[in-house]
């Protein structure tokens, strides 16, 4: 398998459905779903179906379901009512405090954010 025999995470049981979610967004490829703690009134996840375990360890040939999955996340932004912007975010290994090793885009909106975040 291309990315080896990753650990399964929460995700996995997510895309096969053994676990609930919230989700508000499926195709062949990503599922979307609201966070379990959201960060601000909107808050999506968007992953893929497959277990890339972190952005850091991404294909190149990766590269237009990579994309699949910013388009899917401006178009569920749009739907969600997000016409004032919101902030997209990949957290990535130890120091961008990702907590779960499949990877995921957050999606945050419907307040203001700040830069540089904490
Ligand atoms: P990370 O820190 O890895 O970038 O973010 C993981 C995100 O997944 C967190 O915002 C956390 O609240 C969310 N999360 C963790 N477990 C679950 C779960 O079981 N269901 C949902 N919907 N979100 C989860």
């Amino acid at each position: 398998k291309k990315y080896g025999k990753p650990e399964p995470t929460i995700f996995s049981k997510i895309v096969d459905k053994t676990i609930p979610a919230d989700i508000i967004h499926e195709d062949d490829k990503c599922l979307a779903f609201r966070d379990v703690n959201p960060q601000a009134p909107v808050h999506f996840l968007v992953i893929p179906r497959i277990p890339i375990p972190k952005i850091s360890e991404a294909h190149d040939d990766d590269a237009s379901l990579l994309g699949h999955l910013l388009i899917v996340a401006k178009n569920i932004a749009k739907k969600e009512g997000l016409d004032e912007g919101y902030r997209v975010v990949i957290n990535d290994g130890k120091n961008g405090a990702q907590s779960v090793y499949h990877l995921h885009i957050h999606v945050l909106g419907g307040r203001q954010m700040k830069w540089p975040p904490g």
